[in-house]
């Protein structure tokens, strides 16, 4: 036995080291601790998550039970789980992410919502989403409407790689990755939509330190020390590159709302609207031009 090994495993049955990891997890102030005991078992032995739920009283190998403490003890140490798994799930689908790609929220459902308002969903769009990091909004935009011809951009080259993976292996034919600081190289009037979530913390915000936070790409959460830097920078570059009615949507911060509403108006955007997540806060703003 490894005596670094936070909890005593090896050799027991799932459901005793299921409610012990689980106990231990409770320490972390983010964790979902039975959830993220269970997917990382998953990710020890292999098993469906059903065999968890119907076998309990199954003795794990020890190879397994090694894994699994090693598993248990990086997210002990605060690594997120996401990054553990190598997986994300986002909208209807399962992504790749790695440190060097933002974990997908479920406050970002928000902006792909948005884009399937659009009336005629058989007609043929071209959209793109800034900053697409693992992909996740691009792909989930991409999966629903195949008319649509989806551009999705980022000018890190290690996200872009994951991006461009996981639309392979979701079979998306209608998405494009393309290296960019936001969109510099797209053509004017050629957008009937626009999507981001840009980083939109500010840099001294100490949320920064919290959670998952700390091990996120810090380029892909803050854009320096004003938070609206990168938005402002899109809202400039959104009303070349949009078509006449097209549309922008930006995920920001809670307290955001009117300082980006304000500064689509000072940009030709009309009637910013924003919009709440499901906790009720402000999350997203759109604007037409
Ligand atoms: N929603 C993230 C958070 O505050 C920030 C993401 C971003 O900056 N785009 O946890």
């Amino acid at each position: 036995m490894n005596k670094d090994t936070p909890v005593d495993i090896q050799g027991r049955r799932v459901d005793q080291t299921l409610c012990d990891a689980a106990a231990a997890l409770a320490s972390l102030p983010q964790a979902a601790p039975r959830l993220e005991a269970e997917l990382l078992l998953i990710e020890a032995t292999g098993w469906a998550r059903t065999r968890l739920v119907a076998w309990p009283e199954a003795h794990l190998e020890p190879v397994a039970a090694a894994r699994f403490a090693a598993l248990l003890a990086r997210r002990l140490a605060g690594e997120p789980i996401a990054y553990i798994r190598g997986r994300q799930a986002f909208w209807t689908l399962d992504l790749k992410v790695t440190p060097d790609t933002l974990i997908p929220r479920p406050e970002t459902e928000l902006l792909v919502e948005i884009a399937l308002e659009l009336p005629d969903p058989d007609r043929p769009r071209r959209i793109a989403d800034l900053g697409t990091g693992s992909g996740a909004i691009a792909a989930a935009v991409a999966s629903e409407r195949p008319a649509w011809q989806v551009i999705a951009t980022d000018r890190s080259a290690d996200a872009l790689a994951v991006a461009r993976s996981n639309f392979r292996d979701l079979g998306l034919a209608n998405v494009r990755p393309l290296s960019a600081d936001w969109l510099s190289p797209i053509a004017s009037c050629s957008l009937d939509l626009i999507l981001a979530n840009p980083p939109y913390v500010a840099a001294a915000d100490p949320h920064l330190d919290q959670g998952d936070l700390p091990h996120e790409p810090r380029a892909a959460l803050t854009p320096g020390p004003d938070g609206l830097a990168a938005i402002r920078r899109i809202a400039a570059e959104a009303v070349r590159c949009l078509r006449p009615g097209g549309l922008l949507a930006v995920e920001h911060g809670f307290d955001q709302g009117a300082a980006v509403r304000g500064l689509f108006g000072d940009h030709g955007l009309r009637d910013p609207q924003t919009r709440h997540d499901l906790a009720g806060l402000d999350r997203v703003t759109l604007g037409q031009l």
